[in-house]
């Protein structure tokens, strides 16, 4: 089969042709993305107008850019999949309308498809890996520890009860004066700081369960920051390391959590998976982290190349390619979905609204 994906549910308005023969991974035809991280910039932040604005601007081009790539015509697809949800309400519904022309026009099957199973099955794709498996997602809109246990089928076993992993990251380099998006930021100070001199909590840590808070994590940044002021360039990277070396150690925490119990629950497969997604997987330290964690307890470390963990219309039509297997095709009626957790996809997704 070969099908087109399409992201616009945040800041990236992304294109993608994937052909899969319904064994193994899949193959990836072309991958176009746009971010607009310029776009918003200046305000510090993803600007939900401003985000629309461009995916209306963009995305015509970016699809006619990943057909181009593929060499195939709309004629040659076997179905149109777009991100239906959860998401910004003005992307989806551009990048989810666009998905429905195109597959009203060919005449082909339309797939509505969830955000957060495109990340769950990347490694599909990529790897041709076999459920089940674990997958953490950290980005500037989630943080969550999945099983996966099938398409369509997943247990959150964590989430963040307050801000998402990326969504600290940017918040503390804002405040410590560092530009936008903070993550990279942040890392690039880090990396000349001294994690020890500032104290900073562990929110979560030895607790039962795999939940995730930061803000605690983020005001402790900001009060030290404030008894430490005015900062010089030293102060802030040691404030980086601090708070780097504080976020490793939480995620550590609660992956080793959901490490024990797949085991508990899976005593069966000798080496589990656990899989990253998200841009904060970029990050080096929180990588070193998970793969001594991961390795100890003889788990895999699946971390798929970067440009496939961020967001990307790739991921989307890939997850359109195996619910297209399975028949789980949607109406041209199916709606946007700004809210849309991922172990409700099973739930009625016609007519139903958030
Ligand atoms: P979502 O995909 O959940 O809708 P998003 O588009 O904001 O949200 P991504 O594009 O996957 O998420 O990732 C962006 C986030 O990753 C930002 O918060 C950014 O700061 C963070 N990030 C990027 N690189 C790094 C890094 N090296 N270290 C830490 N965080 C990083
Ligand atoms: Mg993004
Ligand atoms: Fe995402």
């Amino acid at each position: 089969v070969l099908v087109l994906g399409i992201e616009t549910s945040c800041d990236e308005t992304a294109a993608s042709v994937v052909a899969w023969d319904g064994e193994g991974r899949g193959e990836i035809r072309s991958n176009v993305v746009r971010s607009q991280i310029a776009d918003h910039a200046a305000f510090g932040g993803v600007v939900p107008e401003i985000a629309a604005r461009a995916h209306i601007e963009a995305l015509d081009h970016i699809v006619a850019r990943a057909m181009a790539d593929a060499g195939v015509s709309y004629d040659g697809l076997s179905a149109v999949a777009a991100t239906a949800g959860p998401g910004l309400i003005g992307g989806l519904i551009v990048g989810l309308t666009t998905a429905k022309a195109i597959a009203l026009a060919a005449d082909k099957p339309l797939v509505a498809v969830n955000h957060l199973e495109g990340h769950a099955l990347t490694a599909r794709l990529t790897d041709g890996l076999a459920f089940p498996y674990l997958l953490l997602l950290v980005s500037g809109g989630h943080t969550q520890i999945l099983l996966v246990r099938g398409v369509g089928d997943y247990e959150r076993w964590g989430t963040t009860i307050d801000d998402a992993l990326g969504e600290a990251f940017d918040k503390t380099a804002k405040l410590l004066g560092l530009p936008y998006p903070g993550g990279p930021a942040v890392e690039r100070a880090a990396a000349v700081g001294d994690p020890d001199r500032f104290d900073l909590p562990r929110p979560m840590t030895g607790r039962p369960g795999c939940d995730f808070s930061f803000s605690g994590l983020k005001t402790a940044v900001r009060h030290a920051a404030e008894a430490a002021a005015p900062l010089s360039e030293q102060d802030v990277a040691d404030l980086c390391a601090a708070f780097e070396a504080a976020v490793t150690d939480v995620v550590g925490d609660r992956v080793g959590h959901a490490l024990a119990r797949f085991r508990a629950a899976y005593p069966g497969i000798v080496t589990p998976t656990l899989v990253v997604a998200g841009g904060v997987a970029a990050n080096r330290a929180l990588r070193r982290r998970l793969d001594a964690e991961l390795t100890a307890r003889g788990f895999r470390f699946l971390a798929p190349p970067m440009e496939l963990c961020t967001d990307n219309g790739a991921m989307i039509a890939w997850a359109g390619a195996e619910r297209l297997a399975l028949g789980l095709t949607d109406g041209l009626d199916a709606l946007a979905r700004p809210r849309w957790p991922l172990d409700q996809l099973a739930a009625p997704r016609i007519g139903s609204g958030a």
